[in-house]
């Protein structure tokens, strides 16, 4: 059976955030878009994750981007017509040892010596004013004011909602199985319709290596599951994040007075099918590293645990940029913290293909830094 062939300005391919966003900013700029994805709009890391918006311990590279993110954060109704349940929030690292709060002092070092004064350190004094609960060891911390967290599924949905309503067009079901461009035209084939568009954005998560391969591009990316928990109903005890220099954590309490814990532990990803398993006795040393810095932690009861499947590039910071070939983009291998960027990481690839250029340092983000690798996909 031969199918008609949809036409397009620019072709997506994945509805996850950064999907979303693109699309939302080049269907904003008059183009018409067409969003591809295999499942449905957030099914994976997007809709999955702890929503935590933060500059507090991010690569260096990645600060200007999430500085520009955090101000859209705030303002993010402008954007998407919808809060996304934004929240902003301190986000403390709390240090157990003198080696970790040296650590956590040597580090804004490095950032003050860069031009970013956002972290600062408190003594243990304003650490306990700040969180009554901590554990007795604990002797510092680092403290950003005016980061937050979002509700991922409805941020998700309201970008979708947002693009759709610019005139974006969202097919879900559909997996891209291959790409080919000739005369300037990227031909997009799927399990549904066939695309044609002079434009091509690669935006599939932890199968962006798949279709970086597709588009002639080598892109490492491993799949990992990555884990979370939710408590029971707990009195209010904390409102920043909090996380630890020392160990894998991140745990916060939202209003209703359950308690999200993780810290990027991983149970077991399937990519072929999209399906996780939970590991167990990761989940236990999560919980662990929670009660060791929240001793009230111990025996609360823990009522969900799930995973999200997240692109894990090697060097931990995503590809945002310019394809190989002409017209197709990168917009993948968040590496376990993208949620917080996506408002932003559309108008970078709008500005790339508007413009020429992005007025973000992205240089760092581009696929040709992985030419000496091996293998495309890492699983
Ligand atoms: C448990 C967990 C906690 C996290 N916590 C945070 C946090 O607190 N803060 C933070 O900033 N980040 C966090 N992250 C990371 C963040 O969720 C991701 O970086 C981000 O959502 C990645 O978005 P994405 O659009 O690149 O990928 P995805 O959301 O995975 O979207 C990619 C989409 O592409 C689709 N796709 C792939 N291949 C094809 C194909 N061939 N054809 C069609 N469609 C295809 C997939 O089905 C998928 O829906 C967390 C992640 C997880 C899993």
């Amino acid at each position: 059976m031969v199918r008609a062939t949809q036409q397009a300005d620019a072709v997506v391919v994945g509805a996850g955030l950064h999907g979303l966003s693109a699309a939302l900013y080049l269907a904003r700029a008059g183009m018409r878009v067409v969003v591809v994805e295999k499942d449905h709009a957030g099914r994976h890391a997007s809709g999955a994750n702890a929503g935590g918006v933060r500059r507090l311990g991010r690569a260096f590279p990645e600060l200007p981007l999430a500085e520009a993110a955090l101000k859209c954060w705030h303002r993010i109704s402008e954007l998407v017509d919808d809060d996304c349940g934004f929240a902003p929030a301190a986000q403390i690292k709390v240090a157990e040892s003198e080696d970790e709060l040296a650590a956590l002092h040597a580090r804004r070092e490095r950032l003050v010596s860069c031009g970013f004064k956002h972290e600062e350190i408190i003594g243990v004094t304003a650490l306990r004013a700040l969180l009554p609960d901590v554990a007795p060891h604990c002797l510092g911390a680092t403290i950003v004011h005016g980061d937050g967290h979002a509700d991922p599924f409805r941020t998700v949905r309201a970008f979708a909602r947002k693009a759709c309503a610019l005139g974006a067009d969202l097919v879900e079901g559909s997996k891209v199985t291959g790409v080919s461009r000739a005369n300037g035209i990227w031909t997009v084939q799927s399990t549904g319709p066939v695309f044609a568009a002079p434009l091509l954005i690669n935006a599939a998560g932890a199968w962006g290596g798949d279709l970086a391969a597709m588009m002639g591009d080598h892109a490492p990316v491993r799949a990992s599951a990555l884990m979370l928990m939710i408590t029971e109903r707990l009195q209010p005890f904390l409102s920043p994040v909090v996380g630890a220099q020392g160990r894998a954590l991140s745990f916060k309490q939202f209003g209703n007075g359950t308690v999200l814990i993780g810290g990027a532990y991983q149970g077991r990803a399937n990519p072929e099918t999209g399906t996780t398993a939970l590991d167990m006795r990761q989940l236990a040393r999560n919980a662990a590293a929670a009660a060791a810095i929240f001793p009230c932690m111990a025996g609360v009861r823990v009522l969900r645990g799930w995973a999200g499947i997240e692109g894990i590039t090697p060097d931990r910071l995503p590809v945002i940029g310019p394809a190989t070939l002409g017209g197709g983009y990168h917009l993948f291998g968040f590496s376990a913290h993208g949620f917080a960027l996506a408002p932003i990481t559309g108008r970078i690839i709008a500005d790339l293909i508007l413009n020429g250029v992005s007025d973000l340092p992205i240089s760092e983000f581009n696929v040709l830094r992985f030419r000496t690798f091996g293998s495309t996909v890492l699983r």
